[in-house]
């Protein structure tokens, strides 16, 4: 009779779709990776297990220790599922531009949330950054797992997002791509996957070739910062995390492109995912017609996996909202059901 003994032993081992109606005409098989089937619903319980298993092999989180992050979401969630299961207090740091909404999800799982000022400078005592420094100097047995910079959150990827592809597309996989955030997940994935194929014959695909998706304005994809509303993704700086040998190419998409395809991921495909699942969805599609284009053999037998890293509950105010959506000029009509007009 086979059963977890706790929801954060059923971490990974995420299922492929293929995405059969955005994708429609073309010749590669696109194949989704959908990270939201896992129990905190991201990508990030994986980075999550790891950071905590490996921060007790090494002595720095003793039994009774707190986790101080500042996070708002996915990260968060991970931790504190992780956490609740081995007994740890955790304490997250979110500036006060973060929705309560977010904030009292990481309350439900028992986790305590302080909240900073967003209108302050990064050095300012009062910055979230000051303060997560602070508490975990602060509090005793206080452990920060700093998801940029840790290596256990690419190796977690290495270690099983990457083998889970390759398995589960029985060596076929051609091309991954994946969206930038720390960086963890393109690092990890990407780096398994070259590695795996890096002898790989041509006519069997040659090496995995590894494409990032970023935030048009990041700096991933050359930007300076500029800022942008898809949440999770992009950057103003380079983190530790990220490796920026490991993409071959970084593919910048726009909020509109982002947000249109994560509309229809959920009218089309019956995918209710994040923002930064449409933008990755856009950079895969991209990269399909150009193969197409450049290479028609290449094309029949390419498969990319793409990377859908949460669900999109956590969006139906902002990307499902028609009015938001008007609000910052990304749609032109009103599209939410019929018009009272309409019904009557
Ligand atoms: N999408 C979402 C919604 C995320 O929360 C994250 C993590 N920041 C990413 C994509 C990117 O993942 P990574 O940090 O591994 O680059």
């Amino acid at each position: 009779m086979p059963y977890a003994q706790h929801i954060s032993e059923l971490v990974g081992d995420t299922p492929l779709v293929r995405l059969t109606s955005v994708a429609s005409g073309l010749a590669a098989t696109v194949l989704a990776k959908v990270e939201y089937v896992n129990p905190g619903g991201s990508v990030k319980d994986r980075i999550a297990l790891k950071m905590v298993e490996a921060a007790e092999a090494s002595g720095e989180l003793r039994p009774g220790g707190t986790i101080v992050e500042p996070t708002s979401g996915n990260t968060g969630v991970g931790l504190a599922l992780v956490g609740q299961r081995k007994g740890y207090r955790c304490v997250f740091v979110c500036p006060d531009k973060v929705s309560q909404d977010k904030r009292d999800v990481l309350r439900a799982y028992g986790a305590e949330v302080v909240v900073t000022p967003t209108a302050v400078p990064p050095d300012h005592p009062e910055s979230y950054y000051s303060v997560s420094d602070r508490l975990a100097r602060e509090i005793p047995g206080a452990w920060k797992p700093n998801q940029y910079a840790n290596p256990n959150g690419p190796a977690s990827h290495y270690e099983s997002t990457g083998p889970e592809i390759w398995r589960d597309t029985e060596g076929t996989v051609t091309h991954l791509v994946a969206g930038v955030g720390t960086g963890g997940t393109i690092t990890g994935t990407g780096r398994y996957l070259k590695d795996v194929s890096a002898d790989r014959d041509a006519a069997a695909g040659g090496r995995v070739r590894v494409v990032g998706a970023d935030p048009a304005g990041s700096v991933y994809s050359g930007g300076d910062g500029r800022p942008y509303l898809v949440e999770g993704v992009g950057e103003d700086f380079w983190p530790a995390a990220y490796d920026p040998s490991v993409p071959d190419e970084v593919i910048a998409v726009t909020d509109a492109e982002s947000f249109d395809m994560t509309r229809r991921l959920a009218r089309e495909e019956g995918l209710l995912v994040g923002g930064s699942c449409g933008m990755a969805v856009v950079a895969a599609l991209r990269l399909a017609e150009r193969i197409e284009r450049e290479d028609a053999a290449a094309a029949a037998r390419a498969v990319i996996v793409v990377i859908l890293p949460d669900g999109g509950r956590g969006y139906l105010s902002k990307i499902f909202s028609d009015a938001w959506m008007q609000r910052h000029g990304f749609l032109g009509e009103p599209t939410d059901g019929p018009l009272v007009a309409d019904v009557v």
